[in-house]
């Protein structure tokens, strides 16, 4: 077997940036990477084509199901487009958040200051509708409504209940087919769900789905096989990718690197890693990028929350009932506050062999339902838990620091990471000072 260098990008992740970037090529948003990514030739070729806003919980395989004109309807999710900006164009999203607070838009949350500041320059995709739910953010749900509606563009909202049984999977599924006709109608026959699109769409979401379950798997052995940094963003950034045929070209990729790492490091004397193994929860600090790398390099970050998939295989026969059962999935209803700690932070945390674990507080003290008190002690809960059940002692570390505003970095963030890893390496028996931080 050829030696693998564990710390190299997996073709995986490029195909992934290409797929992501592609898309908002197509939406008409270019993003300086963009033109490194693809040749300027190829830039010009890319047909500009329909897209609408979607919340990260709106199945992205609905609107692979819709047609325009003989083409795909391209999902973006302006959050996610918010954070690439603030990777690759820190500037960019600062100036928004200024623009948004020079127009006296002052919510706590700087995901939805941003959108406002982009949206008053009109540097958002032309969007031709929105679908939002109203979980896990009512209050984000509020926000985008303001920016669409100014700009006259046709919102369906979402709404999941707040319980899961016969009654509220048909109300969800009456939803669908709402959304399907209102489409037809305010896009005056532009755009038209394709049934037979939308089961095919929800089929190469379910081979996305149990590719990427296969890959995750692997990170469970012991040892390192892939850098955290790279891992984090792994289906956040293209959770609009469960639908499209390309996301199952991508997912097998790293399903299948992902496995030729593990056995590699099975099969040959290398020396697996024995650092603290982290699970991260929330979204990582895009505008600290020190944060992410100081924590690759003392610990190995194994699970991460936004990668979690946490439904089943989705149903296609009825294609609406079977996206209603995605979002009802398991015993909580789609993503909500207490669904995540029971089904995603619990299962995690029993699995990957974690040592300690990362909460991202964003906005902490403000409204964000992701980041408040209760989501903390619902997960501190769920580690008491697993560390009873497994005779544990794992470790949690909450931070409080913003996921896009630079500004909100607090000043003793580094010192809170470099000691709760010297805690973690003295509970593993290992000296409790970072030595390789003396010797690089
Ligand atoms: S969940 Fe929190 S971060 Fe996300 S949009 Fe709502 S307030 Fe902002």
């Amino acid at each position: 077997m050829v030696s693998i260098d564990l710390d190299s990008k997996l073709m995986a992740s490029k195909m992934r940036n290409e797929f992501l970037y592609k898309q908002f090529v197509k939406a008409g948003y270019l993003l300086p990477p963009a033109e490194k990514i693809f040749d300027k030739l190829r830039l010009v070729n890319f047909r500009r084509s329909a897209c609408v806003d979607r919340s990260l919980l709106f199945p992205s395989e609905f609107i692979y199901g819709l047609d325009s004109k003989g083409h795909d309807v391209i999902p973006i999710t302006v959050e996610v487009l918010i954070a690439a900006t603030t990777l690759y164009v820190p500037n960019e999203t600062e100036h928004a958040l200024n623009v948004a607070k020079r127009m006296g838009y002052n919510a706590s949350c700087s995901f939805q200051r941003a959108a406002i500041g982009l949206e008053s320059q009109n540097k958002l995709p032309k969007f031709k509708a929105a679908f939002i739910s109203n979980v896990p953010c009512d209050y984000s749900a509020d926000t985008f409504n303001q920016i669409f509606s100014k700009r006259k563009i046709p919102v369906y909202n979402f709404i999941l209940p707040s319980e899961y049984n016969i009654n509220t999977k048909k109300f969800m599924k009456s939803q669908f087919e709402q959304f399907a006709k209102r489409i037809y109608e305010d896009s005056k026959g532009d755009i038209r769900m394709d049934i037979d699109k939308l089961r095919e769409a929800i089929k190469y979401s379910n081979d996305s789905r149990k590719n990427f379950l296969d890959g995750i798997n692997h990170m469970k052995g012991p040892g390192r096989l892939i850098k955290g940094t790279e891992f984090v963003n792994y289906n956040l950034f293209c959770s609009g990718g469960f639908g499209s045929k390309e996301f199952v070209t991508i997912s097998k990729k790293f399903s299948k690197e992902l496995g030729e790492r593990r056995k590699y490091l099975e099969t040959n004397k290398v020396n697996k890693s024995e650092k603290p193994r982290i699970c991260l929860i929330h979204f990582p600090p895009y505008s600290y990028l020190d944060f992410l790398k100081n924590i690759d390099s003392q610990g190995d970050i194994v699970a991460a929350e936004i990668n979690s998939i946490w439904w089943d295989e989705i149903p296609y026969d009825d294609p609406f009932e079977g996206l209603a059962i995605k979002m009802g999935a398991k015993s909580g209803v789609g993503w909500s506050l207490k669904s995540r700690s029971e089904v995603i932070h619990r299962h995690i945390l029993e699995e990957f062999n974690i040592d300690g674990v990362i909460y991202i507080q964003h906005m902490f003290g403000t409204s964000c339902p992701l980041a408040s008190e209760g989501c903390v002690s619902r997960l501190k809960n769920e580690i008491d838990i697993v560390n009873k059940k497994f005779n544990k002692d794992m470790l949690v570390e909450v931070v409080p620091i913003d996921c896009i505003c630079s500004t909100s970095v607090p000043a003793n963030v580094d010192t809170r990471i470099d000691s709760f890893f010297e805690t973690l390496r003295l509970r593993k028996g290992q000296p409790p000072f970072w030595l390789e931080r003396f010797e690089n």
